[in-house]
């Protein structure tokens, strides 16, 4: 009998000690290096050192006053002009004082030039480079800021007012401008080119007031006008992108006729599966006949777009094309769709040769096939699904990373032209902290080592993400400085310029963020749920913590209604992970989501999820989530419990039969 109780005791003990994560199986360490944000001394954010006039600097501006006038070309595009403007602007108000824009044919009116220009213009010299980077020239009489095109001298000027003369875009409306009534900067004559060939940062922001040009993100369009749809405006530079199949080969054109064109699932040819979007067959030769004079055709429409997406459907529960010969050519490529897929762009890329021919590495065309080389003109956009946001893909420090790293080496085999896609937001709940900096860096590392082409980080396609702004400013500044960018630096003086006194307590609170992820040694992924993290960074002490910095930053604030908003953006995500907090009580609970709903109003915040609203927020997806993570709270006790009433009743069985078998003894 003592036997059988330490065996129930002990069972217990287990059960218990394992929902406390004592016995739960260690993760691998995340090798995160530390990253710490400290406040910005601010001589450095003044930047004091433009107004030392020291040997080999020019002047730009002596007490207000400046020699110079920005020259414009003739033929300057709406690009260029809002550049320069941007360069009026912020020379103005750091001065207070005024610099003119005349246009070239008038420039002899002014004694010194800061000539805006391209190559296009043959006045100068050419500058050849198609990675739209420029060339800068920083002499006594002159400053000469030139690139291939338009696009190339927009750069060369937005890096200008970054980079010489210490302004920081921080969102779509606020540029920081420090105050120097002299600026005397050091000559230079270099070229400058970004790391990455390809950049773009998907978040509702960056396609607002020319934000995205400014951060030098070349795959967005920008618009002020805000009925635009910011999907179509993320892919600058692409004739079509994304899950496109149906528009080369439609269904309502073809299935009636030709259902041997479609995908064929459990012996059936098919449109839809599960509701969603099915599959061409591309093993049938028809099939790539139809898409390639498609294509042309859409080609011959959009000639100044050069490259092409062709891509399945977003539908994760069905593998392609299960005929016998697109099963064949999947399975002798290694089990991946890619066995049809490829080759199929291969032969588009030799029937364009002029344009890249793209397509997305996810689902079921994520692994790399074997044996088959990718056409030079073959463009992989490769998911990094699971993906993780905690330990960098350099570093490969858990399972999801390492697996990425793993398909990125594979895919390096097999073409130069990878275009990662990272995503770098969780989709389920938009607002919860999200701290992923520390392996920004890194990554850019890992994607340089690899010969990545392009970078397209997935962001919240919503208004007001999590820290939306300042990711999009420091993953633009690291695609296009490279993996050296010193990411500390560029989060320290983003918070300080932008909560100003507050400053302090916001960086104390996004490093203690960052240490407890990285303490928890958990993954940080697109589609976590809070519940994973309750043990680690959004526990309720951390919330707790988080909270009282944040009202410090509102009393360093005092009475500044812009910093007070700036500190409810942060208090924003911090009450959202609260409210899902599963142990917090109903009248709290409507407390915190009560505030949530005022502070989203506030912002025109609608959506807190990619695909569900604030309203069902409220209504249903918050009370379903506490109630789904109690109950897997409970599920350990719940198979204690089981697990005892089931000992007991067995231990009462065996004595019930040792007395029956006494008695029959007797
Ligand atoms: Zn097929």
């Amino acid at each position: 009998m003592n036997f059988i109780k330490k065996i129930t005791s002990l069972t217990l003990i287990t059960v218990l000690l394992g929902t406390s994560g004592i016995f739960l199986p260690a993760q691998a360490k995340s090798f995160v290096e530390p990253i710490r944000f400290t406040q910005v001394e601010q001589s450095e954010m003044n930047m004091d050192k433009l107004a030392l006039k020291t040997d080999g600097k020019i002047t730009l501006f002596e007490n207000g006053k400046t020699d110079f006038a920005i020259i414009l070309p003739e033929n300057c595009t709406e690009e260029l002009l809002k550049a320069a403007s941007s360069l009026q602007e912020v020379l103005c108000e750091m001065t207070d004082s005024n610099i003119e824009i005349i246009s070239e044919n008038k420039a002899s009116t002014a004694k010194k030039h800061i000539l805006i220009d391209t190559a296009l213009n043959t006045k100068r010299p050419a500058f050849n480079d198609a990675d739209d980077g420029f060339h800068i020239t920083v002499s006594d009489e002159v400053i000469c800021i030139c690139g291939a095109d338009s696009t190339a001298t927009a750069n060369g000027i937005y890096t200008f007012i970054e980079d010489t003369l210490g302004c920081m875009f921080l969102t779509p409306d606020d540029t920081y401008t420090p105050k120097q009534k002299s600026i005397y900067i050091e000559k230079t004559d270099t070229n400058i080119s970004p790391k990455t060939k390809w950049r773009d940062v998907y978040a509702y922001e960056t396609t607002d007031n020319n934000w995205g040009k400014k951060l030098r993100l070349n795959g967005i369009k920008y618009s002020s006008d805000e009925t635009q749809n910011i999907e179509q405006m993320q892919y600058e530079g692409w004739g079509t992108w994304c899950h496109d199949c149906y528009d080369y080969l439609s269904p309502d054109e073809y299935y009636e006729t030709h259902p041997e064109y479609f995908s064929q699932v459990f012996g059936k040819r098919v449109t839809t599966y599960r509701g969603r979007d099915a599959y061409l067959c591309l093993s049938n030769p028809e099939v790539f006949k139809i898409v390639k004079n498609a294509m042309a055709k859409k080609m011959a429409e959009q000639p100044d777009k050069l490259y092409w997406d062709f891509i399945g459907s977003d539908t994760p529960f069905l593998a392609g094309c299960r005929c016998k010969n697109c099963k064949k050519a999947d399975k002798a490529a290694g089990g991946t769709g890619m066995g049809t897929l490829l080759p199929f762009l291969n032969k588009l890329a030799r029937a364009f040769p002029d344009k890249y021919i793209c397509t997305l590495a996810y689902l079921h065309t994520l692994k790399a096939p074997k044996n088959i080389k990718a056409e030079p003109n073959v463009v992989i956009k490769l998911c990094s699904m699971p993906g993780d946001q905690a330990s960098s893909y350099f570093d490969g420090g858990n399972a999801d990373s390492a697996e990425f790293k793993e398909q990125v080496k594979q895919w390096a085999e097999i073409t130069d032209n990878i275009v990662v896609w990272d995503y770098v937001v969780n989709f389920k709940h938009l607002l919860l902290p999200f701290p992923n900096f520390a392996v920004q860096a890194k990554n850019q590392r890992f994607y340089e080592e690899n010969n990545i082409i392009g970078v397209f980080h997935q962001a919240s396609r919503e208004i007001g993400g999590e820290f939306s702004c300042l990711r999009s400013y420091v993953l633009s500044r690291i695609m296009w400085d490279g993996s050296q960018t010193d990411v500390a630096k560029y989060v320290s003086k983003y918070i300080t310029a932008y909560y100003g006194p507050a400053a302090a307590p916001i960086l104390e609170y996004m490093n203690s963020c960052a240490t407890q992820l990285q303490r928890s040694n958990k993954s940080l992924g697109l589609y976590d749920r809070p519940m994973k993290h309750f043990s680690g960074y959004l526990s309720q002490d951390n919330i707790n913590d988080y909270l009282k910095k944040i009202e410090q930053a509102k009393q360093l604030a005092g009475k500044d209604k812009t910093l007070i908003s700036r500190i409810e953006e942060v208090e924003l995500s911090v009450i959202y992970a609260q409210s899902l907090l599963p142990g917090i009580g109903k009248a709290k609970r409507q407390k915190i989501l009560d505030r949530i709903n005022s502070l989203c109003e506030k912002r025109d915040i609608t959506m807190v999820c990619e695909w569900e609203s604030l309203k069902d927020f409220n209504n249903k997806t918050l009370r379903n989530t506490v109630l789904l993570e109690r109950l897997e709270l409970a599920a350990p006790y719940a198979a204690a419990v089981i697990i005892i009433a089931a000992v007991g009743i067995t231990v009462k069985a065996v004595k019930k039969k040792k007395k029956k078998k006494q008695s029959a003894a007797v």
